[in-house]
């Protein structure tokens, strides 16, 4: 059963759409004068064709399709709309899409879950290395290359609208390093700070139902008081999960409002802090450190 549904926020142009499914994930959909973009397929074929039918979507008026990054609940939706679209997506998301771990996790969730039994995984059709830039008549669709939660991952901007998608680059209350290599933080801290540079009005998350452009900043501010931390601290810590963290390391002693989120919440976001606590050991006490 999908569950998607139309969602807004106070402000956001009319021609930019939330398609929400539940807690799982938003994609975006957007109308320009010219032709119709699709940000993210969400979770399978299925919900995205509900997705589509909820914005009235016309069969003759042209769809261009964006993937931000090859996570599953950003991408399984393809197969809705490979026979019509071109799918647009970062270069490494074509490596990714290839890799054998994408296909694991499908069989891992298709095994728990029979929604997920149909789904068949399509690639993106297109690949770009830096920005692509899609003209819409009245409005620009920017594809930044915002690598660090993932090395494929794309925001996209909309100068005229000072809007900005951050899909999974922003996240409240965290977002999450793609690796303890200390390059992938690095990106991540960059594409956080590329995001905050554009001064948006509004910036549309994919997860946590807010387009607050205060949570760039807020996520920069986790990962330099996190690196801060760690520094003082001298030495390397255990962040096994599980195990006690030292006092101001705990994910609530560096990030508002945790103990406001349910108990599965706040164990997964433990996990992302965790990974970007070992990437920030590394890349302040070198690669040695776990
Ligand atoms: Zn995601």
């Amino acid at each position: 059963m999908s569950s998607v549904e139309l969602a807004t926020y106070p402000g956001l142009d009319e021609r930019v759409s939330v398609l929400r499914l539940g807690e799982t994930v938003d994609a975006v959909f957007v109308r320009t004068a010219r032709f119709d973009v699709l940000v993210d397929t969400l979770d399978t074929p299925e919900t995205c064709r509900a997705a589509l039918d909820l914005v009235a979507v016309e069969a003759d008026r042209p769809l261009i399709v964006v993937n931000s990054h090859m996570d599953w609940d950003h991408f399984w939706g393809n197969a809705a709309v490979a026979g019509r679209s071109a799918i647009i997506a970062h270069a490494n998301a074509a490596v990714r899409f290839k890799d054998a771990g994408v296909r694991e996790v499908l069989r891992r969730k298709s095994s728990e879950d029979s929604r997920f039994a149909d789904v068949e995984l399509c690639a993106p059709t297109m690949t770009f290395t830096d920005r692509v830039r899609l003209e819409g008549g009245d409005l620009t669709l920017e594809l930044l290359h915002t690598p660090g939660h993932t090395p494929d991952h794309v925001a996209v901007w909309i100068p005229e609208l000072r809007t900005c998608l951050a899909v999974d680059a922003v996240e409240r209350p965290i977002p999450k390093v793609w690796s303890d290599d200390p390059e992938d933080l690095r990106s991540l801290v960059s594409s956080l700070r590329l995001i905050e540079s554009l001064e948006a009005r509004h910036v549309v998350l994919a997860h946590g139902h807010t387009d607050s452009p205060s949570v760039a900043g807020r996520n920069l501010r986790y990962f330099e008081t996190l690196a801060r931390r760690v520094g003082e601290l001298g030495r390397a810590v255990p962040v096994a999960e599980g195990s006690d963290l030292p006092n101001g390391l705990e994910l609530s002693d560096i990030v508002d409002g945790i103990s406001e989120l349910s108990e599965p919440m706040r164990r997964f976001y433990d996990r992302f802090h965790r990974a970007n606590l070992r990437a920030t050991i590394r890349s302040v006490h070198g690669a040695g450190s776990r």
